[in-house]
């Protein structure tokens, strides 16, 4: 076992920020690298040291592999933590990683591969008897394996892209017409967003909710998981609100999910933190439809109801050490849920509002975690995703986290750029909301359509 001194954060904004603490409160120093766009940002400051690499475009700072290793090098680092997004499941970045000694701070290179693949985890997971949403072995390359797929499972269906990633390249498809239409749209939409065309096909399961399960696994071969979170709002299949546990959900059912959660990482040799996701139909049947090996955007609402800090989970296992728990010991207290708060405008078809942050006038009190970089006199740089912070609460239970919400959303006071936060506190009085009548189709249904 090998303890970090020192720890390089290969990403930008909150998440930065949250490794950041995470390593000062492990006894860590951290290294941050930042754009020329993100110069005085929080993170840089409250890391032990930085280093500028590149101009504001991802393409040419948080995405270019050399430069973050030249900057670890000169910083001698023994590991780089890579957030979510950016270099986070990119296998070839944790090989490079690996070739140059540096420990990264997530799953092996052969995990990232076989999980990270869609069309490829889909097949491991039916191999050790995961139910998977009906659909095509594999990927499908002709358009007449497409349709005889579509014909044997029946419409509507899905075309999705094996690299696939935040609702990019899928397809809804209704009939023989808009499947083969489809069909060459996502594949085109998928090698320019992924530089992989491969795509494959599932049955559309008409208002699932989003059930994923948060995994942590040692390299000593204990896995555990840490419950649900429902992500079922969403836009345009990207989460808005996530919160824990899933309102309603059976406790059979949460177990039988959990259990297949666990089976899929372990038949991967997986270790360090994931999440299995699934849908589940009205009648609470389940399906897998993804593993995302990294750490993900919602990690705060697990934490919250178990008590545990996720990224330092994260940098013990990849220091070797083991869990030092079990799925016995796991204990699930209280409700959570996350408001993702974007600089977007939900009067204008959400669209992007950067700018300069006026008065940033955040929540507070008992139950309230706000996790943001941003403050106010911040400019919102515009080569990078909207999210400006993400507004937690946790509560004994749902009913009073709900309270608690509102009153936070109704205390944030943010000048200069338009937010999410409008939507939100609609959502927050709304009767099936409150009931638990969620689904993936709820904000269009009653708020978007
Ligand atoms: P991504 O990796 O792009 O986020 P996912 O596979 O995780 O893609 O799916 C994102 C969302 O798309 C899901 O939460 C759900 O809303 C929708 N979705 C994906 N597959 C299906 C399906 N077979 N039927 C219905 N909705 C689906």
């Amino acid at each position: 076992m090998k303890k970090f001194s020192r720890i390089l954060v290969a990403n930008r904004g909150e998440v930065a920020l949250r490794i950041v603490r995470a390593c000062k409160e492990m006894d860590i120093e951290s290294v941050a690298v930042y754009s020329e766009a993100d110069r005085d940002a929080s993170y840089v400051r409250l890391a032990d040291e930085s280093v500028c690499i590149g101009p504001g475009p991802s393409q040419q700072s948080y995405l270019e592999i050399p430069k973050i290793i030249s900057a670890a090098e000169i910083t001698d680092v023994e590991a780089i933590h890579p957030g979510y997004g950016f270099l986070a499941e990119n296998a070839h970045f944790a090989e490079v990683c690996r070739s140059c000694h540096i420990e990264f701070i997530g799953p092996s290179v052969e995990a990232i591969s076989s999980l990270g693949d869609k069309a490829k985890a889909r097949e491991l997971a039916e191999s050790v008897g995961v139910p998977c949403v009906p659909g095509s072995d594999g990927v499908v390359t002709e358009e007449n394996d497409a349709l005889a797929i579509a014909q044997q499972i029946g419409y509507p269906v899905i075309i999705k892209a094996s690299a696939g990633g935040g609702g990019r390249g899928m397809r809804i498809a209704h009939n023989d017409v808009s499947l083969v239409n489809g069909f060459h749209a996502a594949a085109a939409e998928a090698e320019a967003a992924f530089k992989n065309s491969d795509i494959y096909i599932e049955k559309y399961i008409e208002k699932p909710r989003h059930v994923e399960f948060q995994i942590l696994a040692d390299t000593q071969g204990t896995v555990v998981h840490l419950g649900e979170r429902d992500c079922s709002m969403q836009r345009r299949h990207q989460k808005l609100i996530e919160e824990s546990p899933s309102p309603g959900l059976p406790f059979e059912v949460r177990e039988k999910m959990g259990e297949c959660a666990r089976k899929l990482v372990k038949a991967a040799n997986y270790y360090n933190a994931g999440t299995v996701e699934f849908l589940v139909d009205h009648e609470f049947n389940f399906y897998f439809i993804e593993v995302n090996t990294r750490i993900q955007v919602e990690h705060p609402v697990t934490e919250m109801v178990t008590g545990i800090d996720l990224i330092r989970e994260q940098i013990r296992i990849a220091s070797g050490e083991p869990l030092g728990y079990t799925q016995e010991d796991i204990r699930f207290e209280g409700a959570a849920i996350e408001c993702r708060i974007n600089a977007e405008d939900p009067d204008h078809d959400f669209r992007p509002s950067p700018g300069t942050i006026k008065e940033w006038i955040p929540p507070g009190g008992l139950g309230v975690r706000l996790d943001t970089h941003v403050h106010a006199g911040y400019t919102i740089p515009p080569f990078y995703d909207s999210m400006v912070g993400k507004l937690i609460v946790y509560k004994k239970n749902r009913t009073e986290a709900i309270s608690t919400m509102r009153r936070a959303l109704d205390e944030f006071q943010i000048e200069g750029i338009a937010t999410t936060i409008p939507l939100y506190k609609e959502v927050f009085k709304h009767f099936h909301f409150l009931k638990g009548n969620i689904n993936t189709g709820f904000l269009e249904e009653y708020f978007l359509g």
